[in-house]
This record gives C-alpha cells, structure tokens and sequence, in this order.
C-alpha cells in the first residue's frame, strides 16, 4: 500500500476527487462526510472505507483516524476538506447562529481532525496534513463575510500549527481553491449571465475540475513537497494574482 489517508468532506466535489485520486494511486482511505449517499458509493473502491459523521464531532474525528489505523494499520496524510457556507446577510434572522455552525465545521472541525491525527504521525515519524481553505480567505467576497472569516481564520490556524509540528516532521499547508466545478458551486453556474461574468474574471478563462484541485492535495501531501509547510497555494486559475 503506497500510503493511508483520512479525507473529510469526501462524498462530493474535490473531497471525493481526492479520495478517488489516491485509491487510484495505492493509498488506503477513510472517506468521512455527513452525507451517506455519497460515501456508500465510494465505499464500493476496495481500498476505500466510509464513515458517516460531522466533522464538529471530535468523536467522528478521533473515529476515522481509529478506522485508519484498525483497517490499514497506519496514517500518512490527512486531507480536512470539508466545509460549508451560507450564513446569509448579516441582519437576517439567525446570521449569526450559522456564523457558529460555520466556525465549527471549517476552523474547529480542522482543528480537531489535525489533533486526531497527530498520534500516529508521531509514532511513524512524521505525517502532512492537507487543508481545504479558499481564496475567499486571502481576501473578500461580497455576500460570504462568515466563510471568509472561517476561511482566512484556518489559513492563520495552519500556518500556526505547521509551526508548532514542523519539529516531528508533521507538514501542514492548504490548498486554496477558486471557482471549483463542485456542488457548492454548481447553482452560481445555473445563471448563464452570472456564468459568463464569473468566468471573465478568472485570467484562465474557465473553471477548474475537482480532479484539478485533487491533484495538488495530492502533491502537497506527497514527499514531493518534503520541505514545504505552513503554506496556503491557490488553485484558482489566476484569480489571487489579478
Ligand atoms: P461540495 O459541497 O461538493 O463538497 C463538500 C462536502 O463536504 C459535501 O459532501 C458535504 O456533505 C461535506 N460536508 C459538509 N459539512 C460537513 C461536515 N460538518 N462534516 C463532514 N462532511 C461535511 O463542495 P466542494 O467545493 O468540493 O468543497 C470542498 C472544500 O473546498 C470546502 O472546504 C470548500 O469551502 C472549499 N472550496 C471550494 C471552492 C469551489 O469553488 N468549489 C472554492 C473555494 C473553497
């Protein structure tokens, strides 16, 4: 087996690019998401193994990283991708109740997989740590301030804990992703006006794949990138350098 790997936010998107991605590579994986469907699909790749559950649960957390470990016998890399958004303007009703539900999936929830995580790597010498983030957290976006906060606020939380782990050897960096064809963006699209005016801003002139994304998870966990961490690199066609 060429590596194992837990992938959260693994049912849709560019978690289950990557899941897909590394199973096709040898890689033994642990696919966690809230949405079974999804994952029971997965969970038909033989080196794949699914687990339902909220990554704000510590326990959901502390569990894929047992399954791991019970099914393939260690952990190299952990990919914490999943994340929502949708607060809504700040004056609607509830805003600020979805600001919460928003820090706890996409900061605490990588927080608490990263800390899951780090046992095994210790005991193996070393470990990466993939983060989702997005180029909603290196600047702002009109409409999403409680995903930008959680996102900027989990670029800042890893460049942190890459700095506290770089001495066991556990490399921590993010992928920050802009205009992924996924489903947290495929109802933007739905809009051919709003379609086209999207697209014109991105320098490539289009909208990357998941597999596009999964492709650098990949090479940031890989020993290609032994000497990097504590990094945040945009997959986003251009649109950070604009
Ligand atoms: P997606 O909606 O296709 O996939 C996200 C997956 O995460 C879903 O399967 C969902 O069920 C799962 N999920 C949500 N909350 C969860 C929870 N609490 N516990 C476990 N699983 C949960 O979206 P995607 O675009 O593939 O998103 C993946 C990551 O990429 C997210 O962190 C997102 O913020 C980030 N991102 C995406 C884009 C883009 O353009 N698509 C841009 C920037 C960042």
């Amino acid at each position: 087996m060429a590596g194992v790997a837990v992938v959260t936010g693994a049912a849709s998107g560019i978690g289950r690019a990557t899941v897909e991605l590394f199973a096709e590579r040898g890689f033994g994986v642990v696919a966690v998401d809230v949405a079974e469907e999804g994952l029971a699909e997965l969970a038909l790749i033989e080196s794949v193994r699914a687990l339902v559950g909220d990554v704000a649960d510590d326990e959901v957390n502390d569990a894929a990283v047992g399954l791991a470990l019970s099914e393939f016998g260690r952990l190299d890399v952990s990919v914490l991708n999943a994340g929502i958004g949708g607060a809504g303007p700040l004056e609607s009703e509830g805003a600020l109740g979805r600001l919460e539900h928003i820090l706890a999936v996409n900061v605490r929830g990588v927080a608490s997989g990263i800390r899951a995580a780090l046992p095994p790597f210790r005991a193996a010498g070393g470990g990466a740590v993939v983060v989702t983030s997005s180029i909603s957290g290196l600047r702002g976006d009109p409409g999403t301030w409680a995903y930008n906060a959680s996102k900027a606020a989990v670029i800042n939380l890893v460049r942190g804990l890459a700095l506290d782990y770089a001495v066991e050897n556990v490399r921590i960096n993010t992928v920050a992703p802009g205009a992924a064809l996924t489903g947290m963006t495929e109802g933007l699209l739905e809009n051919p006006a709003l379609a086209r005016s999207l697209t014109r801003r991105i320098p490539l002139q289009r909208w990357s794949s998941a597999r596009e994304q999964a492709e650098v998870i990949w090479f940031l966990a890989s020993p290609a990138a032994s000497f990097v961490t504590g990094v945040t690199v945009p997959v986003d066609g251009g649109l950070s350098a604009s």
